[in-house]
C-alpha cells in the first residue's frame, strides 16, 4: 500500500497536511501519535469513508482512493466496534460480504471459521447487546477477517478491553496476524503494543508523519525531540 501526498481539511482546520508512506504486503504497522493527529482520520481515508482533498491511496499497484469502500480490498475495525445492535452476531459478520458476489455457503462457512478461531463459535445467534466488551471485540475482528482483505485496519482495537483481556487479545492478534495473509494497518495509544506487535511504526504529530522505521530505529535513534519523548527514548 502506498500513501502519496494525502491531505485533508476540515474547514479551516488542515488535519493531514501531505502524508506519504510506503507499505509491504503483509507488513504490519502501528501507527502512534497523540489525541488530534489525524490517525483516525488517515485510515478512514484508506478505507474510503472519507475522501481526501489531495493525494493518492494504491493498493496492489491499484490506485484505489477513487474506489467506492466495498471495492477496495481493505476491512477497517472500529474503536467502538460499530456493530449493528439489531443484528444477530451472525447477520453482523455476513453484512460486508452480502452483494459481493460470495455465495452464502461460502459466507457461512467463512464465518464459521472465524468465529471457531475468535472463540465465539457458539456466540452467532446472538444480538452484540447481549455480548461483553471483550466478545463485542472480537465480532468486530470476525467481520473484518470474513473478508479475506489484503489491507486489515485496526483503530485502537484493544482500548476498551480491560488490561487483562487487553494483554491476551494482543496475543491473539499476533496469532492472527501469522495466520492471515494481509497487511496491518494499527493505531494504538500503547507504546508497548506498537513495540511488540509491528514491524515498522509510524509516529505522528503535527498533522504530519514525524518518523517512520522498525521499532529498534524509531527508540534507538528518534527523528526529532517529540517522537523521543512520544517513545520515551533514553536521553
Ligand atoms: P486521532 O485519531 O489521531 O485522535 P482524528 O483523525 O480523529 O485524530 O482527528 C484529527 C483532527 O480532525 C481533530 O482535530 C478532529 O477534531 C478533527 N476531525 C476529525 N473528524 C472530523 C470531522 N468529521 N469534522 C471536523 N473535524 C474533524
Ligand atoms: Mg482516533
Amino acid at each position: 500500500m502506498e500513501l502519496h501526498e494525502i491531505r485533508k481539511s476540515y474547514g479551516n482546520v488542515t488535519v493531514l497536511d501531505g502524508v506519504s508512506l510506503t507499505m509491504e504486503a503483509r507488513e504490519f504497522i502501528a501507527f502512534l501519535g497523540p489525541s488530534g493527529s489525524g490517525k483516525s482520520t488517515l485510515l478512514r481515508i484508506i478505507a474510503g469513508l472519507e475522501t481526501p482533498d489531495s493525494g493518492e491511496v494504491v493498493l496492489d499497484g491499484r490506485r484505489i482512493d477513487t474506489l467506492p469502500p466495498g471495492q477496495r480490498d481493505v476491512a477497517m475495525v472500529f474503536q467502538h466496534y460499530a456493530l449493528y445492535p439489531h443484528m444477530s452476531v451472525r447477520e453482523n459478520m455476513a453484512f460486508g460480504l452480502r452483494n459481493t458476489g460470495v455465495s452464502e455457503t461460502e459466507i457461512s462457512a467463512r464465518i464459521d471459521q472465524a468465529a471457531t478461531a475468535l472463540e465465539i463459535g457458539d456466540q452467532l445467534d446472538k444480538k452484540p447487546g447481549q455480548m461483553s466488551g471483550g466478545q463485542r471485540q472480537r465480532v468486530a475482528i470476525g467481520r473484518a477477517i470474513v473478508k479475506n482483505p489484503a489491507l486489515f485496519l485496526l483503530d485502537e482495537p484493544l482500548s476498551n478491553l480491560d488490561a487483562a483481556l487487553r494483554t491476551r487479545t494482543r496475543v491473539e492478534l499476533a496469532q492472527l496476524r501469522k495466520r492471515v495473509d494481509a497487511a496491518v494497518i494499527m493505531v494504538t495509544h500503547d507504546q508497548a503494543e506498537a513495540m511488540t506487535l509491528a514491524d515498522k511504526i509510524v509516529v505522528m504529530n503535527d498533522r504530519r508523519i514525524q518518523q517512520s522505521g522498525s521499532p529498534m530505529e524509531v527508540y534507538g535513534r528518534p527523528a526529532n525531540a517529540f517522537v523521543a519523548r512520544f517513545v520515551g527514548s533514553p536521553p
